[in-house]
């Protein structure tokens, strides 16, 4: 940049020319991705806005109007749209960070990697040999609890059951943790914001990996420890819970995902946008890595197989919902005192 160029200092202007530096909504500067798509700071607002109220416009005219950078307030139908079109995903903007803090630190500003396939590669490559490493393999499946036709189905659930529950969530939480540290690029995190990543999305990684692994037509539940229960053996410890999670492994399932899109979804359930975090704008610009490799590994799917996929995430967050409800229920008839660490992610992501 010479001396005599015009733009005031603050504006950064990546030297690449052509459109790499501009919004793909409104042709505005833009120095980074946002939600999987280059875009300026304006339309990343704009959009992240729209998502979290879950604002619905009216166009005036004809559905056509022109979005550019002079023009781009005039109609937020057509702003919007224009969004989707060029492929802003929708289903990562988190609802809740609504209720985030204000004033927090900004990071500094890091210059995103242009996205190329080898580099998507390899990034799909460590997430599939860490999903692989992370699950039990089938050789290694454990039967030895397993019934069918469990006795106690029906009543109310015993200190066995409530123990049973937490055994199994704190026995995954040890795996999760192990399988987060392994994400490539996650342990360039500083401590506080990995910790925070990890009990954020802990309850809706238990969910989604249990539900990927397990068998729902047999109504069989596979545990990451390789310990098979049948949906009776779990009906008085999860309550409705399981049900639910049992219709998600279904719908998971009918999806036929590879093994790559599926360690990129859980990849991309960690990754998010979370109040609190200290770094925001790292977790960012690895989201975008992400969403850039996994559009590269789907590019050759049907059209919309990626917003598909993605719309599992805001599903698994309402089942996150349902199983803290399930928690908070059975801290209520305290029966059995949860394991501190279950408590600790309990009362820290409580929606409610
Ligand atoms: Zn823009
Ligand atoms: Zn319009």
């Amino acid at each position: 940049m010479s001396d005599e160029d015009p733009r005031p200092a603050e504006v950064k202007v990546q030297s690449h020319g052509g459109s790499e530096g501009r919004c793909a909504v409104c042709g505005d500067n833009a120095s980074c991705q946002h939600y999987g798509v280059r875009t300026c700071e304006g339309c990343k607002g704009f959009f992240k806005r729209t998502v979290q109220k879950n604002a619905k416009y009216v166009c005036l005219a004809n559905k056509d109007c022109p979005v550019d950078k002079r023009r781009r307030n005039r109609c937020q139908f057509c702003r919007f749209q224009k969004c989707l079109a060029v492929g802003m995903v929708k289903e990562v903007v988190r609802t809740d960070s609504l209720k985030g803090r204000r004033g927090r630190l900004p990071s500094k500003p890091k210059t995103l990697e242009p996205s190329s396939s080898s580099g998507s590669l390899n990034i799909i490559s460590s997430l599939v040999q860490n999903h692989v490493r992370s699950n039990p393999s089938a050789d290694k499946l454990d039967f030895s609890q397993y019934q069918e036709a469990a006795e106690k189905a029906v009543g109310k659930e015993d200190a066995g059951d409530i123990e049973q529950f937490y055994g199994l969530l704190s026995g995954a939480l040890d795996v999760i943790k192990a399988w987060a540290e392994n994400v490539p690029g996650f342990s360039e995190f500083c401590s506080e914001d990995q910790q925070l990543l990890l009990e954020s999305a802990f309850v809706e990684l238990f969910i989604l990996r249990l539900a990927y692994r397990s068998e729902p037509e047999q109504q069989k539940l596979v545990f990451c420890s390789g310990v098979v229960l049948h949906r009776l053996q779990c009906v008085r410890s999860f309550g409705d819970w399981i049900d639910s999670i049992l219709d998600f492994s279904q719908s998971l399932h009918r999806m036929k995902l590879d093994v790559a899109m599926f360690s990129c979804l859980c990849a991309l359930v960690i990754i998010t946008d979370r109040h609190g975090l200290k770094e925001p704008k790292r977790v960012e610009d690895f989201q975008n890595q992400l969403l850039s490799s996994l559009r590269d590994h789907m590019s050759d799917s049907q059209p919309n197989s990626l917003s598909r996929l993605l719309g599992k995430l805001p599903e698994l967050r309402t089942l996150c919902t349902q199983g803290l409800q399930r928690i908070f229920y059975l801290r209520l008839e305290d029966l059995v005192p949860p394991p501190p660490i279950v408590d600790k992610i309990f009362l820290d992501t409580l929606p409610f």
